[in-house]
């Protein structure tokens, strides 16, 4: 229940279509003056109730544009993660649902989810780290993704839609912020081997399936991110245990040994050992073992989440 009084200087628009599911205000605000065919900087005049040229977004009021679209307040604040800073009198129920901001980031809504939508152009929403894949259906739709002609079918290689449900699952047991965390840092160790040239049989045998014969990619594309995320989820299954932390980060040989092996097992066939010291893995393991000798502070999922780093909430 909402203890306003409809603010009656704002009238329903004709075509009050509502927002998306997380959608970015970028995204939406542009999206419902169109629909209205009205200027964008007329309509954000209009609903911030400031008279100069190119009001900004932020500005919108959503008391103002809940009665416009003729939707309850607290639908509209569900809906829009930006506006529910102008709510803290509501007694809004925010646990797990995405914030808008930092660490989340803006993405390219599914294409086909939009069609489905009817909705003429294209959306953006507010992604958490884990939002790589429309399980329905089967769009690439995570990191590397510009344009929604980036959004590539992934039918031709279900390994990364398996990839998808594994890293929910992994959410699930864990929490998101401890596998936020040991994903980024599996990322960053898989972008690294890919600049290295290593493990590229198994990348360059997607991207055919993928891309069919003659595929050129660069480090930034979406089909590169989609293909090398099975590993990336795989390996951070590893690096997010607390058991094999421990044996990476043991002094005794045999344990570090036993924690390579494991990489080889569940992540790159045949990597027993880390080669030299350029291998990104064996220098994550090394600051891990001898963070003062590197000058590098011990960073487990578990101190991540105590010390709440990267601004993480487990409501994001
Ligand atoms: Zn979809």
């Amino acid at each position: 229940m909402i203890g306003e009084i409809p603010d009656r200087r704002f009238a329903e628009l004709a075509f009050p279509v509502p927002p998306v599911q997380d959608e970015t205000l970028s995204s939406y605000i542009p999206r419902l003056a169109r629909a209205n065919h009205v200027r964008l900087d007329h309509f954000m005049e209009h609903l911030t109730g400031r008279f100069r040229q190119y009001p900004r977004l932020n500005e919108t009021r959503a008391h103002a544009l809940a009665v416009m679209i003729n939707r309850p307040l607290e639908t509209l604040l569900y809906a829009l993660p930006e506006l529910r800073g102008q709510a803290a009198h509501l007694e809004l129920q925010l646990h797990g649902r995405t914030l808008g901001r930092h660490p989340n980031r803006p993405g390219w809504l599914c294409r086909r989810c939009r069609w489905q939508k009817l909705i003429a152009t294209p959306v953006t929403r507010w992604q958490r780290h884990d939002q790589n894949v429309c399980l329905r259906h089967g769009l690439w739709i995570g990191e590397g993704v510009s344009t929604e002609n980036d959004q590539v079918d992934l039918t031709a290689c279900p390994e990364i839609i398996q990839a998808h449900r594994y890293h929910r699952c992994l959410i699930s047991r864990l929490g998101r912020v401890p596998i936020a965390y040991a994903y980024y840092e599996s990322r960053s160790i898989q972008l690294e081997w890919v600049a290295q040239g290593r493990f590229q049989d198994v990348r360059a045998r997607r991207f055919d399936r993928l891309l069919g014969s003659g595929w050129r990619v660069n480090r930034e594309s979406a089909v590169l991110n989609a293909v090398i995320y099975p590993e990336v989820v795989a390996l951070t299954g590893i690096l997010a245990s607390a058991y094999w932390r421990s044996l990476a980060a043991s002094l005794a040989p045999m344990n570090v040994m036993r924690f390579y092996g494991e990489v080889g097992n569940r992540v790159h066939p045949g990597y027993r050992r880390a080669g030299n010291g350029f291998d990104p893995l064996r220098q994550w393991v090394e600051a891990l073992a001898h963070p003062v000798w590197l000058g590098r502070a011990t960073r487990s999922p578990s101190a991540v989440f105590a010390a709440n780093e990267h601004d993480y909430l487990d409501t994001h």
